[in-house]
């Protein structure tokens, strides 16, 4: 599958702009292949092409591909979708991160659940930036309140904030809602969590708008693997 090696290819040329356009160092911001809805084949490709995170949506769907790919060096997997409460237990088993911790009671579940053979269960807060109320995530005045549940928890290390903006075509409006995250983030450190280090925001359509408010993680999908067949098309 060359054409995901090319893909990735244009991915961190954009991502390498993006950062240089802003007086940032390209290696400041990591980039996560999500490969939600997407077969082991193209993860494989991506991992001969040097990309080693990948972010999940699905459990289902993720545990099969760990199992497919299980003979691959230094996979990161990082779960990006909303989370039941009844797959906190296997999620905090088997991933690196979670970006999607969007309520207190989810966070004490991955915590109790994250095995003490394992290094602590990286967490994004994702936060509800544009109001929606259709999307997931804690509102902007939730934020703190949870950031402080989640640090006095075992097991789970407090990275930062994940946040998926309103679809905007206006660049400045996309910079717009990710200001307001990267806001929220330095209100946190400036409230005592000095060791927040982590913007986990920037998708395909609007990456250059988040490196240039901050990201240091973007989440990148159709741009590295193409189109993703409709859900209920997959195996
Ligand atoms: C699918 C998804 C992405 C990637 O979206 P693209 O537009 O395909 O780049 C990023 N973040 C989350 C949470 C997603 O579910």
């Amino acid at each position: 599958m060359p054409d995901v090696a090319r893909r990735l290819d244009e991915v961190r040329a954009r991502i390498a702009r993006a950062a240089r356009a802003c007086g940032r160092r390209p290696e400041e911001v990591t980039l996560l292949a999500v490969s939600k809805g997407q077969p082991p084949e193209a993860l494989a490709a991506a991992h001969a092409a040097g990309q080693r995170r990948f972010g999940e949506s699905y459990l289902q769907e993720a545990r099969a591909k760990m199992e497919a790919l299980a003979a691959l060096e230094g996979l990161e997997w990082h779960f990006v979708g909303p989370i039941q409460s009844n797959k906190a237990k296997a999620i905090a088993a088997r991933f690196d991160w979670v970006h999607s911790l969007d309520r207190a009671d989810l966070a004490e579940r991955l915590a109790r659940h994250r095995p003490g053979t394992l290094p602590p269960l990286q967490v994004c807060i994702q936060v509800n930036v544009s109001g929606e109320p259709t999307k997931r995530g804690v509102a902007p005045e939730g934020a703190a309140a949870l950031a402080e549940a989640v640090a006095a928890l075992p097991r789970l290390r407090l990275r930062g904030l994940m946040a998926i903006p309103a679809p905007e075509r206006d660049p400045a409006r996309q910079r717009a809602a990710f200001a307001a995250v990267r806001e929220l983030l330095e209100g946190l450190r400036a409230a005592g969590h000095t060791g927040l280090d982590t913007l986990s925001m920037g998708m395909s359509a609007d990456l250059e708008a988040a490196v240039a408010e901050g990201a240091t993680i973007v989440r990148v999908g159709t741009a590295v693997f193409g189109p993703r067949p409709p859900r209920d098309a997959r195996a």
